[in-house]
C-alpha cells in the first residue's frame, strides 16, 4: 500500500467514512468499448462499486444482497476479532500498542461507515 493511500484510510478512519479496500486493473468499458482501468472498491471485503477510470461509469452492487452479505459475516469477525488481535500484537507489538487506543475509539464510528456505505448510505 502507497504511503498516500495509508494517510487516505487513516484520514477516513478518523472521519468515520468506511475503510474501502480499492484494487486498480484493466477491464473492458461497456461504456468506452475498449479496456480501461477500472477501480474496484471494497467494503469489509465485499465488492461495493466498481468505475470506470476513463468516462466516470459506475457500477453499484444491490444493496440487498451486499447487507444480506455483511450481516451473515458479521458475527464471525466479530467472533474472530480476539484472536486476530492477540496475534497482531505478537507479530506487531510497537505499531499495536501504539495504534489500538485510537483504533478502539474509532470503531464504533468505523463499523457505522461500513454499515453505511454497505446498505446505501454512504458512497
Ligand atoms: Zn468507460
Amino acid at each position: 500500500m502507497s504511503p498516500g493511500r495509508r494517510i487516505r484510510e487513516r484520514l477516513r478512519l478518523l472521519l468515520g467514512r468506511a475503510v474501502t479496500t480499492v484494487i486498480v486493473g484493466d477491464l473492458e468499458c461497456p461504456t468506452c468499448l475498449v479496456l480501461t482501468p477500472h477501480e474496484a472498491h471494497y467494503v469489509a471485503g465485499l465488492l461495493h462499486h466498481v468505475q470506470c477510470e476513463s468516462c466516470g461509469q459506475r457500477w453499484e452492487m444491490g444493496h440487498d444482497r451486499l447487507r444480506a452479505s455483511y450481516l451473515r459475516a458479521l458475527p464471525g469477525r466479530i467472533r474472530s476479532k480476539p484472536a486476530r488481535l492477540v496475534q497482531e500484537a505478537r507479530n506487531r507489538p510497537v505499531t499495536f500498542a501504539v495504534t489500538i487506543p485510537l483504533r478502539v475509539l474509532s470503531k464504533p464510528a468505523r463499523i457505522a461507515g461500513e454499515a453505511g456505505a454497505v446498505v446505501g448510505v454512504f458512497r
